[in-house]
């Protein structure tokens, strides 16, 4: 089986493209399609011709594209049957433990609603990797649209139970505006701490601190520590329930 290489690149002010491409099979996937311009240059630049589009849910800056690459490429669209209706040019709908072939590839698809209702996430197990859209960011997680906090912290515990090792691949550098906002909550935790002084290096040199690993987030990562007793402990929760902890935490950072 050919490697899985992954393409990176920047969309319009904060979001994350990715292609990923099989090149024994001489395929191409767009994961989402945000700012077409970008994508498109991101084809040129890597050489690869699109034959493929996965979506990971409905929002203009994840499916925007979809109907103009379509057009133009003739891509298979595969994305979320949770809001199937809103996904232009769906060929495939796919849910919760579904397997989306890609070349040599496979990825286990997990629904992760929260964000909006029909959000789905595609793990590759063999290649250690995951796209997860607007579900989990690095030091923070998608504002709740469409669902609840304790759906949302059902579809973290999803991505928490992969692989610790698994490279995770969001669609926003919203990190370090994350990072503010994580110190004032975990006050005792210096992996965190250390995290964010990286963070803040990273930025600085204007590098990316997107794909993150698993591990990483566990450590640090407030949203999917609300039923850890330090956290609890450093926001006044101690013992409650973990759902309403991350409902609390939530609650904080769309005030912050
Ligand atoms: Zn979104
Ligand atoms: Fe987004």
């Amino acid at each position: 089986m050919s490697k899985l290489e992954i393409h990176q690149f920047e969309a319009f002010s904060d979001n994350y493209g990715y292609l990923i491409h099989d090149a024994g099979a001489g395929l191409t996937a767009a994961i989402d399609t945000p700012d077409t311009p970008k994508i498109l240059a991101a084809l040129e630049e890597t050489g690869w011709a699109l034959t493929h589009i996965l979506n990971t849910h409905h929002h203009p800056d994840h499916a925007g594209g979809n109907k103009e690459l379509k057009a133009k490429f003739g891509v298979e669209i595969t994305g979320p049957v949770g809001e199937a209706a809103k996904i232009p040019g769906l060929d495939r709908a796919v849910g919760e433990g579904d397997t989306v072939e890609f070349g040599s590839h496979r990825a286990r698809v997990l629904d992760v609603p929260g964000h909006t209702l029909g959000h789905i996430a595609y793990h590759f197990a063999d290649d250690g990797v995951a796209f997860v859209g607007d579900a989990l960011f690095a030091l923070g997680c998608g504002r709740v649209f469409e669902g609840t906090p304790p759906q949302m912290w059902a579809s973290l515990q999803k991505i928490a139970a992969l692989p610790p090792e698994t490279t995770i691949y969001c669609a926003h550098e919203y990190t370090q505006s994350n990072a503010r906002f994580a110190e004032t909550i975990e006050t005792s935790n210096d992996a965190l701490r250390a995290r964010v002084k990286e963070i803040d290096e990273k930025r600085a040199r204007g590098e990316r601190t997107v794909p993150m690993t698993l591990e990483v987030e566990l450590a640090t990562n407030p949203f999917l520590r609300a039923g850890e007793a330090s956290l609890q402990r450093d926001i006044g929760m101690e013992g409650a329930d973990a759902a309403d902890v991350f409902t609390e935490v939530r609650k904080r950072k769309d005030s912050f």
